[in-house]
């Protein structure tokens, strides 16, 4: 049995991936914790998870949870996963990330994590998602400039930033297979008198609604016909699922700094 550790169990992703670690048969939970303010401190990370008891008490200490660990799976917030980052390093655990909204530095820092630990990071772990990038890539460099692409994204009235990271790099992949620029490229929205198309636009568009919980469309139109690959998720379970899956491919890595696609297996430009 693989041990692992989450960090940020209390959270919504905290919850579902201590459900996904303690149903997986190769896994087992070595340690959850929280920030120290929690209010869940103490309580039982199986069932603060909606599980029965899995025995492993929330923690406050991140040091302590690493040290018994072999693998930390984080998605908490960016200051908390670069002492993780530290402490990981220190003792040689590898690291599954999914925490967003990381600065440059703080990416730089997590890259050059892999020169000693194994780190996969992504900024959507579903596999769905990832093997949307790959087919967008693909389709936008077989049907060429004859063919427009445009991106739209759909989320709920709460989200706060957009376009979605996962719209982002949906826009770079479609850029690489179309051997653009993704930042001169984007055209976000469209409004007034923006004139006729340039071929090389790539259309970005958020849509913002209920309760979606993520929907994500790369179009291809071109003369007397389209394609539209979609993408749709129904839970936060499947980004869980994505990261327990990287964790026990991680296992068997060398130190280095991976991506979900080379968990997925899946070849990128
Ligand atoms: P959340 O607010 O429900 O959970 C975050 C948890 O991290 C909280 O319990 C919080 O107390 C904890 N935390 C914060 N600082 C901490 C610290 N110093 N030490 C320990 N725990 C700490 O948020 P969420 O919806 O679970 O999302 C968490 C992160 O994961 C966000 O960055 C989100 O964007 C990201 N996310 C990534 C993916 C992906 O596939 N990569 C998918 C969903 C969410």
């Amino acid at each position: 049995m693989i041990k692992v550790g989450i960090a940020g169990a209390a959270g919504k992703m905290g919850r579902a991936l201590v459900r996904a670690v303690v149903e997986h048969p190769e896994l087992s939970l070595s340690a959850a914790w929280d920030r120290k303010d929690h209010p869940s401190i103490g309580q039982d990370a199986g069932v603060l998870a909606g599980l029965v008891a899995a025995y492993v008490v929330v923690g406050d200490s991140a040091a302590a949870a690493i040290a018994k660990s072999e693998i930390v799976i984080d998605f908490t917030a960016p200051d908390a996963t670069v002492a993780i980052v530290r402490h990981a390093v220190e003792t040689g655990c590898a690291l599954i990330v999914g925490t967003t909204g990381m600065t440059s530095e703080q990416l730089t820092m997590l890259q050059k994590a892999g020169e000693k630990i194994a780190v996969v990071y992504a900024t959507n772990f579903s596999t769905g998602v990832n093997v949307l990038w790959a087919l967008a890539e693909q389709a936008a460099g077989i049907l060429g400039e004859a063919y427009d692409a445009e991106i739209i994204e759909s989320h709920h009235n709460l989200k706060k930033d957009a376009p979605s990271g996962t719209a982002v790099t949906l826009l770079e992949a479609i850029a690489r297979g179309k051997g653009l620029d993704p930042q001169k490229s984007a055209i976000h929205g469209r409004v007034g008198m923006p004139g006729v198309r340039r071929k090389e636009e790539i259309g970005v568009h958020a849509v913002r609604a209920g309760d979606i919980v993520g929907e994500h469309i790369a179009l291809f139109a071109g003369p007397g016909e389209r394609i539209e690959l979609k993408h749709q998720a129904h839970s936060r379970d499947v980004f869980a699922r994505g990261a327990v899956r990287a964790a026990t491919w991680v296992k068997k890595q060398d130190p280095g700094f991976y991506h979900m696609s080379d968990v997925l297996g899946i070849k990128t430009k």
